[in-house]
């Protein structure tokens, strides 16, 4: 069984993660999304929000599951039987953090991490982006599901 984790923040996920995930799950045995809860605290979403909506998007991939994590990333891998981290990399501007975090992730645990290159159609997709626009108004229908919308809309109706 060949496992992998797809790891993020997800406040909220956006089209350009589910791209990864859905190419992720193309490609290995069982793909773990997993949200870190470590600085969930300063975003939008909370921890239970997340997850729930990445359970809903992932809902038609079988070998996809949605979980957290605490602490470091390599030792939720090591708990779970996790082979490898798989990254989307948008531009260049990614590239020297991800290098980093990935040499020091095969360091600490010999995790390896896989990087897959971002869709063009979402290569300028973050999260903070898509919040940042809706907040003022903007169109983000065709950046995040359907659902995350929904709750996008609730959420800034509410405040
Ligand atoms: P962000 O807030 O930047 O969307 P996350 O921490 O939730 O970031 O991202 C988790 C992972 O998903 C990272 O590996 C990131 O490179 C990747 N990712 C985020 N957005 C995209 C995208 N639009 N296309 C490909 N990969 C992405």
């Amino acid at each position: 069984m060949h496992r992998v984790v797809c790891p993020g923040s997800f406040d909220p996920v956006t089209n350009g993660h589910l791209d990864i995930i859905r190419r992720a799950a193309r490609l290995h045995d069982e793909v773990i999304v997993v949200v870190g809860a470590n600085l969930v605290k300063h975003g939008m979403f909370s921890l239970e929000e997340r997850l729930t909506m990445l359970a809903e998007v992932t809902r038609d991939l079988p070998n996809v599951r949605v979980d957290k994590f605490t602490g470091l990333l390599v030792e939720f891998c090591r708990g779970q039987g996790v082979s490898a981290i798989v990254k989307g990399l948008r531009a260049v501007s990614d590239f020297e953090y991800e290098m980093e975090m990935a040499q020091m992730n095969y360091r600490l645990a010999e995790v390896e991490t896989l990087f897959m290159s971002a869709n063009p159609l979402y290569s300028f997709l973050r999260s903070s982006l898509v919040k940042e626009i809706a907040r003022y108004g903007g169109d983000v229908t065709s950046l995040v599901p359907a659902v995350v919308h929904e709750r996008l809309r609730g959420k800034l109706t509410a405040s």
